[in-house]
């Protein structure tokens, strides 16, 4: 990944900048900034894995600017190196603490700034691994259930802001209980799979979400979709499993393993939370069920 790192150099000096880029440029993808607000827009654009930040620079200094990253939710991972003649310690202290990940003193040394730029690097590789690990059910390898509720919260609150609706379909697979006790936990897991990857190929949208809700439910937001385009999707994925034909003789729906889905859309409004949504499209599911399973009820 290191060929591809984006790296944004914000020094109010082109001599410096020149420099730096002089080190780096072979190695990275490198943007560059004479000043804060410059700094901010290509950080807000271009989501640079590692920012090299000049303390004094007129109007905002690297300290605003440290600062300001860090309180954003969506930019405080980005790693800031400072890059500074100042060498007093308090001045390192204060760098620190605004959040930056190091520091390194003009002028600068090309091996040292090197080996610096590639150990933060690698270590917002391994990180950035990590929180995607913590999304992902182990499995199945579709995001999980704190994936959902962490988007599901988001997405409510941008549809309250967009005043579209949201949609969310609920599935169950169908006398699972019955397929694990005749063909073993292990196929039961297998099946899953399957489901699962079936079920996620047949989410088309880049904004929808698909993911496993727990046990044997799995759970699809779509954002800016009505009651009638989430139905649309919800028989798609009724019948995507049903096509699978994985045999299932002991189920009271087929001879095979099918799904059941409630549906439910809301457009958010204050009085409501986005627990509504799921309540309502579980009131829907149990009644696809109960109207005999392998079917959309909405
Ligand atoms: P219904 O059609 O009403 O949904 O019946 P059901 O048997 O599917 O419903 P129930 O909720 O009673 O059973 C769900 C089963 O799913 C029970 C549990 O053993 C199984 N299950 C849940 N998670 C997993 C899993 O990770 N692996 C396997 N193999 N089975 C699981
Ligand atoms: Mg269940
Ligand atoms: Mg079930």
């Amino acid at each position: 990944m290191d060929g591809q790192a984006k790296i944004l150099i914000i020094d109010d000096s082109p001599a410096d900048i020149h420099v730096l880029g002089g080190i780096l440029g072979k190695d990275y993808q490198l943007f560059f900034a004479t000043n804060g607000a410059d700094g901010l827009d290509i950080i807000m654009r271009e989501r640079p894995d590692l920012v090299l930040l000049d303390v004094l620079m007129p109007d905002m200094d690297g300290y605003d600017i440290c600062n300001w990253l860090k309180a954003d939710r969506l930019l405080r991972d980005i790693p800031v190196i400072f890059v500074t003649a100042l060498t007093e310690v308090s001045e390192e202290t204060r760098g620190l603490e605004a959040g930056a990940v190091d520091y390194l003193t003009k002028p600068v040394r090309a091996p040292i700034v090197k080996a610096r730029v590639r150990t933060h690097l690698e270590l917002k590789r391994h990180q950035d691994l990590l929180r995607q690990l913590a999304c992902l059910d182990g499995l199945t390898c579709v995001a999980n259930r704190r994936r959902f509720d962490e988007l599901l919260e988001q997405e409510w609150r941008r549809a309250l802001r967009t005043a579209q609706p949201l949609s969310l379909i609920l599935t169950d697979v169908d006398d699972f209980k019955a397929y694990n006790d005749h063909y073993g936990h292990l196929a039961g897991d297998e099946c899953l799979r399957l489901v699962a990857s079936t079920l996620a190929a047949a989410v088309k949208r880049p904004m929808d979400l698909f993911a496993r809700y727990g046990g044997e439910e799995f759970a699809c937001l779509l954002p800016e979709t009505d009651l009638a385009g989430a139905v649309v999707v919800a028989r798609r994925l009724v019948a995507a499993v049903a096509e699978l034909r994985i045999p299932h003789t002991y189920s009271g729906a087929a001879a095979w393993v099918t799904i059941s889905a409630g549906v439910a859309s809301i457009v958010p409004g204050e009085e409501r939370s986005a627990i509504d949504l799921v309540r309502a499209a579980d009131t829907c599911l149990y009644r696809a069920k109960k109207e005999g399973r392998n079917r959309v009820a909405c």
